[in-house]
């Protein structure tokens, strides 16, 4: 009985924030690990295989353009992949995994740059209105496990991934003093050097946020900083509604609010808002592919959905900025999100 009014509940909120309420099989509740399986990390895109990817695409495609921004600490190359076909359109920024072990959205990323190469009328008419920016992998050292600090007591059984930088630093806490040459190229050679209104920076969260019983499939979170311009805030609530919109009407896509709201100047979310005036958003997607503590990781029996979901994400908002429907974009979606709870014992 409780738990049919639960879900009665959950519905009506859903319904007033113009959700569709799925049934049974959606997606948040894909599988996660227990002490019993092993975590598997050897489909991930290795950075070689990366790199390997992003200069052959380059060659392939006119529209795209490689720049290599700088260096992790270990001399790994930083590539942005660029599609500008005029410095006047609005200008969008796609950063993933700041945090190594959080790689889905660098699968997605990807994807979508080979998307972006299939020559279509539809995908030439996208790039003539919007300039996109990806940077993939920022952390590509962490991503690779090659990092000076043990991670011995990390789930995967191949390769570890970890949230830090080789020097153990946490690069989204690093915007203010950019003190590790991975924010610090971005900054220097991304953030000062182009004219980005929109950005998307990518995460992962844990296993278990849920909302009364139904795991989510993310979270997002636009700037909380105070001193944010009110138009800059209003973009990204726009930003955010778009987002939502798409990934919330499809039957796996179970996007709620991000549920640590902070004011942090040091985290992304809320420096590019304050330093450059860029309308951002964090969206957090379930589950790591490595972690030392198990609720953590997601492992990768659900990797299909949410590198779906990362992919679904940079599509909705590109075309939404494309086509200037952003611009008219219901921010109330966004506002009247409810906020997914942190269910761990
Ligand atoms: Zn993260």
């Amino acid at each position: 009985m409780k738990k049919r009014i639960l879900t009665l509940t959950l519905s009506a909120v859903l319904a007033s924030t113009g959700f569709a309420v799925s049934g049974a099989g959606a997606v948040g509740n894909g599988p996660d690990v227990n002490s019993k399986q092993t975590v598997q990390t050897a489909m991930l895109t290795t950075y070689e295989e990366m790199a390997d990817f992003l200069k052959k695409e380059a060659k392939k495609q006119n529209a795209l353009e490689l720049e290599i921004i700088g260096q992790t600490v270990k001399g790994r190359d930083l590539f942005l992949a660029k599609y500008i076909s005029n410095p006047a359109n609005p200008t969008i920024l796609y950063l993933t995994q700041q945090h190594g072990n959080e790689a889905m959205a660098t699968e997605g990323a990807l994807d979508y740059i080979r998307h972006l190469g299939s020559g279509s009328k539809k995908t030439k008419e996208l790039l003539e209105n919007v300039n996109i920016l990806i940077l993939p992998m920022l952390n590509a050292d962490g991503a690779m496990g090659d990092v000076n600090f043990p991670l011995d007591n990390y789930m995967a059984s191949g390769r570890h991934l970890t949230r830090f930088n080789a020097e153990r630093l946490d690069l989204n806490r690093d915007h203010v003093n950019k003190a590790a040459p991975e924010t610090k190229a971005l900054h220097l050679n991304v953030l000062g050097k182009y004219n980005i209104d929109y950005m998307i920076d990518f995460h992962h969260q844990g296993t278990q946020e849920d909302y009364f019983g139904k795991l989510t499939s993310g979270s997002v979170l636009t700037p909380q900083h105070p001193s944010v311009d009110s138009e800059v805030v209003l973009g990204s609530r726009k930003l955010a509604s778009v987002l939502l919109n798409d990934i919330n009407s499809k039957g796996w896509g179970f996007v709620l609010k991000y549920d640590e709201p902070s004011a942090n100047v040091n985290v992304a979310s809320n420096a590019m808002a304050l330093q450059y005036g860029i309308s951002v958003i964090l969206f957090e997607m379930r589950g790591m592919a490595d972690h030392s503590y198990e609720p953590y990781v997601l492992g990768q029996k659900s990797n299909g959905y949410l590198i779906k979901q990362a992919y679904t994400a940079i599509d909705a908002t590109s075309k939404a900025i494309a086509d200037g429907s952003i611009i008219t974009a219901d921010p109330s979606v966004y506002d009247n999100l409810p906020e997914q709870h942190y269910s761990y014992d």
